[in-house]
């Protein structure tokens, strides 16, 4: 590892660290450490980093804000690649943006409003970046990222880099391709947006973030959902009828607020959060027969 650190370094491509606690870069609060950690200081350097890693065989993923992810105690194998501040260019072309992989979504879609663009009001309360929230297709208050998505621009791991359209990026709910057959890294997108009242825009922000303040736990780490909603159910309704609210495992707890939250209570290790999803499954599958599948991701060592 010391000797792929060395070669990063010496190519200065951003911040590269060993052993680094994923703790520090998800929203839980939760995970163990990656033995390599990147945060490239521009798309360049990103593609240079890959062709590092890929050349040495390392395992590696990207992430953004970690605000889907639940990290195992024993941390990750291989590399992580995290896309932030190196990677959140901004350009506004009337009604079009361009926009890095690494941009908050949360300060996007605010900056956004101000400018008199409506279309990214859904996105005000989901504390991804745009990189992640594309691989999800995340969505909210009845949109998401595929309703104004022109088009992405997507490295594959062979260093190859291409722009895919609306269609090719096949988003469906909470999905895309790049978690089927295109696995690849979004440096950047494109969306569409429509000229709106400036205040109206505003807003609407304001009320779909009173809205999550009033039904979900802002004030502790958490992932957002835990569970897909198995439609026609809501997770979070058949959690809160089978009684679990406020059920606990060590530090993890499922929200008093909102059924489908589990938060980090106090020092909750990965282990807890899993046990709990484990009983949350067992018990809705007794009571209704529903097979529970998670929205969070859960990664690293076994
Ligand atoms: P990460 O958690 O870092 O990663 C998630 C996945 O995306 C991983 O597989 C990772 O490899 C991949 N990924 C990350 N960046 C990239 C990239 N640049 N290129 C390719 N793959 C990448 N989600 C919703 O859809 N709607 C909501 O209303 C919502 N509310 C939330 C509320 C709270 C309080 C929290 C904590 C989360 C909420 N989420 C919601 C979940 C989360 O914010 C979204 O899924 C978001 O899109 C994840 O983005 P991220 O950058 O944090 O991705």
């Amino acid at each position: 590892m010391d000797e792929i650190v060395n070669e990063l370094v010496s190519l200065n491509i951003g911040k590269v660290k060993k052993n680094e606690p994923l703790a520090n870069h998800t929203t839980m609060k939760i995970g163990g450490p990656a033995d390599l950690f990147i945060e490239p200081s521009s798309v360049e350097n990103l593609k240079t980093a890959l062709s590092v890693i890929e050349k040495h065989g390392l395992n590696w993923r990207a992430i953004g804000r970690g605000s889907n992810l639940l990290v195992s105690d024993k941390g990750i194998e291989g590399a992580v690649i995290k896309l932030s501040s190196g990677m959140d260019h901004l350009e506004v072309n009337d009604t079009s943006i361009t926009v890095g992989g690494g941009h908050s979504l949360v300060s996007l879609s605010t900056l956004i409003s101000k400018k008199g663009l409506a279309g990214l009001e859904f996105a005000s309360g989901i504390p991804g970046s745009v990189g992640g929230a594309v691989y999800m297709n995340a969505g909210a208050h009845g949109s998401d990222i595929s309703k104004i998505l022109t088009k992405a621009h997507i490295l594959f791991e062979d260093g190859t880099i291409e722009w895919l359209s609306n269609q090719e990026m096949e988003f469906s709910y909470r999905t895309s391709v790049l978690q089927k057959t295109r696995p690849g890294i979004v440096v950047e997108a494109v969306f569409d947006l429509v000229k709106g009242d400036r205040t109206a825009i505003v807003a609407q922000m304001q009320k779909n973030k009173d809205y999550r303040k009033e039904t979900q736990p802002w004030n502790f780490p958490c992932a957002g959902s835990i569970f897909r909603n198995p439609l026609p159910n809501y997770a979070g309704k058949l959690i809160e009828t089978a009684g679990l609210k406020g059920f606990s495992i060590g530090g993890a707890k499922i929200s008093e607020m909102h059924g489908n939250f589990i938060v980090n209570a106090g020092n909750a290790k990965a282990e807890d959060v899993l046990a709990l999803i484990q009983h949350v499954k067992e018990t809705i599958f007794r009571l209704y027969e529903v097979e529970m599948e998670t929205e969070v991701e859960i990664i690293g060592k076994k």
